[in-house]
């Protein structure tokens, strides 16, 4: 097997005989001797000329073929139960492992299906209100469905990047994702493949119960016997429970203190999310070349500020932005896009580390400083209009420490309202977002423009909590047969990675 690269111009798709005269050339071998050919990877070169790059895997006579994914999900109706919490990323690539390897999965989602959801998130930007059981973050599929669908995660140290891909292909997600390095998959097409994998596990005997908050988890042996109790008093009982209630469940983390679980604080990131027209930003990342058919440019950006750092954090092209709050009376932002992205503006959350150093007011809550300092900030937002309108002022005017006269049109879904950003947010916020704008236009010529708008706040880029687990056993570090899993217990970030988390977890029961 050989990997050779090999680039084309934009609009042409090189056919199969064309890429194995290509690794005839490229590898030193006569074409009769290459058996097949496949595309491992396409990715936009935006240096020179416009091109795409592709790595191409060349299978010689005599080679292993390549890797093949297949999965084997058995009926497991009435086979031994294992307890999900959270039906996100974590929880569902769980589900379906624990399929494949005989076990029943009984999931337990707050929230509600994906396609009543859809109803609890339209009332959040069209009434204001926000149901804390269905949202942004809480409903079937979790915090990824309503998303920009990333997928970016290509690091096989968590585990088999290409085998969530290939079972998110099986289950409705475009093939490109298999081979694209910026792969996404869009809010259009999320919600169907959520609904195709909870069909698959229902199908085979697995569990599925929405509208199922869990209150408590109580250990019924010191071995590992759980019982778990929802809102409501519906009980389940099982050996194994895994616990995957993503980085907004907060209530989960008082369940652990009130019990007295260990938890340890987290240094997590808060800021804004920055909002540009999309055809500055192609202008800038593509050198003026972008042209219709290309896809939007994206942008990574990150800089030490006085050895604190400040990045850009789930980019968003075409994309707009919504209020991904799980609280009343609370503001947070976040991006989401359709599979097309093709928006007019392009957003990110501009944000800066936070570790509890940075917070000593907050010491007094222990192991929830973090968080407690996450959710102030997040009410003191909510509390200038008072209401899920967004605080916003100008880039240059935040910099400049000047109200801004009037705001640009901005996607944000709930509406934006004129605010004193650098005054509202917590200073050493403010003060190192300034620093870092100005320094982020010597990487992006023109990014540091009026042009652009902050809104306030990006706060949940992960959890400030963590619930420690052993490296090996993957349990809690004291309750055995209690998995802490995926983003809330601070294991995985992002969709692949907390699906890659909740397949661990779900190979060492
Ligand atoms: C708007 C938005 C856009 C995003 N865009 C991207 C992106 O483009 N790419 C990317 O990689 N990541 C993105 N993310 C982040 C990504 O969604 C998360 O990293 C990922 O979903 C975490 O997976 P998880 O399964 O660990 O937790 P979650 O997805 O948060 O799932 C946890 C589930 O547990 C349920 N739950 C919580 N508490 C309880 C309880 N007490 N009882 C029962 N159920 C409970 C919740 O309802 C939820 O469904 C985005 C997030 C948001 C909000």
């Amino acid at each position: 097997m050989k990997i050779f690269e090999v680039a084309y111009p934009l609009n042409h798709k090189p056919a199969a005989e064309e890429l194995i005269s290509a690794a005839a050339r490229s590898c030193g071998v006569p074409a009769k001797k290459i058996v097949r050919c496949d595309i491992v990877r396409r990715s936009l070169d935006a240096r020179g000329q416009l091109v795409y790059r592709y790595q191409v895997r060349a299978q010689m006579e005599g080679d292993e073929p390549a890797k093949e994914y297949r999965f084997d999900y058995k009926n497991v109706a009435s086979a031994r139960p294992v307890i999900i919490i959270g039906g996100g990323p974590a929880g569902m690539f769980a589900a379906l492992k624990l399929l494949e390897r005989g076990l029943k999965p009984v999931i337990l989602e707050r929230g509600k299906d994906v396609h009543s959801r859809k109803r609890d998130i339209a009332a959040i930007s069209v009434k204001g209100t926000v149901n804390p059981e269905s949202n942004y973050c809480f409903g079937e599929g979790g915090a990824g469905t309503f998303s920009d669908g990333k997928l970016y995660t290509r690091s096989n140290k968590r585990g088999d990047v290409y085998e969530v891909l290939h079972q998110m292909v099986a289950f409705g997600a475009p093939e490109s994702i298999i081979t694209d390095a910026r792969p996404h998959i869009g809010s259009d097409i999320l919600p169907r493949m959520v609904e195709g994998i909870r069909e698959c596990i229902t199908s085979h005997g697995g569990e599925y119960h929405f509208e199922a908050r869990v209150t408590d988890i109580k250990p019924l042996s010191a071995g590992g016997r759980w019982e778990v109790i929802c809102d409501g008093g519906l009980t389940f009982k099982a050996d194994d429970v895994i616990l995957a209630t993503g980085h907004s469940a907060r209530d989960i983390y008082k369940l652990f203190d009130t019990r007295g679980w260990a938890l340890e604080a987290k240094d997590f990131a808060l800021g804004v999310r920055a909002e540009h027209p999309q055809s500055l930003i192609n202008r800038i990342q593509y050198h003026g070349r972008w042209q219709p058919g290309i896809p939007p440019a994206e942008y990574y950006l990150a800089e030490q500020v006085e050895g604190h750092g400040v990045f850009s954090f789930c980019m968003c092209p075409g994309g707009i932005l919504v209020p991904s709050t799980t609280e009343t009376g609370s503001l947070v932002l976040n991006g989401m896009s359709n599979s097309q992205r093709n928006g007019t503006l392009a957003n990110a959350g501009m944000v800066v580390q936070v570790s509890a150093a940075d917070v000593p007011e907050y010491s007094r809550y222990g192991t929830f400083a973090l968080l407690e300092f996450q959710r102030e900030v997040e009410q003191k937002m909510f509390a200038f209009s008072n209401s899920l309108h967004a605080p916003a002022q100008r880039m240059v005017d935040f910099c400049r420490g000047r109200e801004s006269a009037s705001l640009p049109k901005s996607s944000y879904t709930a509406g934006t309202t004129a605010a004193p950003l650098h005054e509202l947010l917590p200073p050493f916020i403010a003060d190192r977002l300034r620093k870092a704008f100005v320094l982020f236009d010597r990487k992006m010529k023109g990014y540091y423009t009026n042009d652009a708008l902050l809104l306030a706040c990006e706060s949940r880029t992960s959890s400030p909590v963590r619930i420690p687990r052993d490296p090996n056993t993957l349990q809690h570090a004291s309750l055995p047969g209690l998995y802490p899993c995926g983003e809330g217990a601070g294991y995985a970030g992002g969709i692949v990675s907390s699906a890659l988390d909740g397949i661990a977890v779900a190979n060492v029961i």
